[in-house]
């Protein structure tokens, strides 16, 4: 439920409200906007009794939230959220962001090289797995605290940001002292410690797509993040398991427009494990740049032939680059830009 306060409702109205929800045995959020202040109702499994509430001083309406998640819906919160990222970059504004990297952290020279060739070609966040959730126990499962550490040296060489995964709760506290985003994977989407870990971390969470999970079960994952008190969330369509084996998966770019219509919340795509295919990856950034998706993220490693994990999806510099030049008109026709690295 959600209480809308009249246009210049004072501090003790908006306070008695809070105190009225409170004595129902609820939580209280107060929200103030640009308009006026809601004031949001949390901890309740069904339909509040909003009688009370509704005859109190300066209260103008009272919406009952009708979706199962609510701080990630847009009735809770008309304005899109924008996460803001440290060097003045944002996610869900106008800009387009994009995030790069090889799928996993190989070595020093590898990292170094993928970040250097994904700054220069204008991506602004570096992506690569430190930990890696692999099908198999016999793949790769990556460099663990070694990785971090190269991605933060990476980091200080190139002024990228950095996203990379926690795999389980013992790892966020780590993983959060080098990202600058945390990414949760699509196996871990419903991983619910996980997320319940991540949403107290200080970090940005960057939420994928389950492999089979619907649209709504990936706003009630976001909605632990939530939750536990972190609003800086981006979420992430990365395909779902489709009949069809031509594509890795099914890229479901209709996500960018359906979240966008349910939720507040920023929603990137990645065209890289949406495929499975290097020749299919630019056509799909491209299509999802028009999809209206705030940002990318797409592998690209300086030798996809050698890559540890995913090479046959991963883009390499040179086609990275022309990815680039093709998805900022296409930002452009829509009103958006694609983000440039600091200081361009
Ligand atoms: C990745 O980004 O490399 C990754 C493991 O992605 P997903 O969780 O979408 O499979
Ligand atoms: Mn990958």
């Amino acid at each position: 439920m959600l209480v809308v306060m009249r246009h210049g409702a004072s501090e003790a109205e908006i306070r008695a409200v809070v105190e009225a929800i409170e004595s129902l045995g609820y939580q209280a959020r107060p929200m103030p906007g640009r308009q006026r202040t809601t004031v949001g109702v949390v901890g309740n499994d069904g339909r509040v009794d909003s009688s009370r509430i509704s005859a109190l001083a300066g209260v103008t309406e009272v919406i009952h939230v009708t979706q199962p998640y609510k701080q990630v819906s847009r009735e809770w919160r008309a304005e899109s959220t924008i996460v803001r990222l440290p060097g003045g970059l944002a996610v869900g504004g106008d800009d387009v962001v994009v995030m790069a990297g090889p799928c996993s952290v190989e070595s020093e020279a590898q990292i170094i090289e993928a970040a250097v060739a994904v700054r220069d070609a204008g991506a602004t966040v570096l992506r690569a797995g430190a930990y890696k959730p692999r099908s198999s126990p016999y793949s790769f499962q990556g460099m663990g605290r070694d990785g971090l550490a190269l991605l933060a040296r990476a980091r200080a060489e190139t002024g990228l940001l950095v996203v990379t995964e926690a795999m389980d709760p013992e790892g966020v506290d780590h993983v959060a002292e080098v990202a600058d985003i945390i990414q949760i994977g699509a196996r871990n989407m419903q991983n619910y410690s996980l997320l319940r870990k991540a949403g107290r971390c200080g970090k940005p969470v960057l939420l994928k797509r389950g492999l089979s999970a619907t649209i709504q079960e990936l706003l009630l994952s976001a909605e632990y993040l939530l939750a536990e008190g972190n609003n800086d969330v981006i979420l992430c369509e990365r395909g779902v398991r489709g009949f069809d084996p031509a594509t890795r998966n099914l890229f479901d770019l209709s996500a960018v427009p359906v979240v966008h219509a349910l939720s507040h919340l920023p929603i990137i795509a990645d065209p890289s494990h949406g495929t499975g295919h290097r020749e299919m990856v630019t056509p799909m950034a491209r299509a999802a740049v028009a999809a209206g998706a705030d940002g990318l993220l797409v592998e690209v490693h300086p030798n996809p032939e050698r890559a540890l994990s995913d090479g046959a999806q991963s883009l390499d510099p040179a086609q990275f680059r022309q990815l680039m030049r093709e998805a900022r008109p296409i930002a452009e026709a829509i009103g958006r830009r694609v983000a440039e690295p600091a200081g361009v």
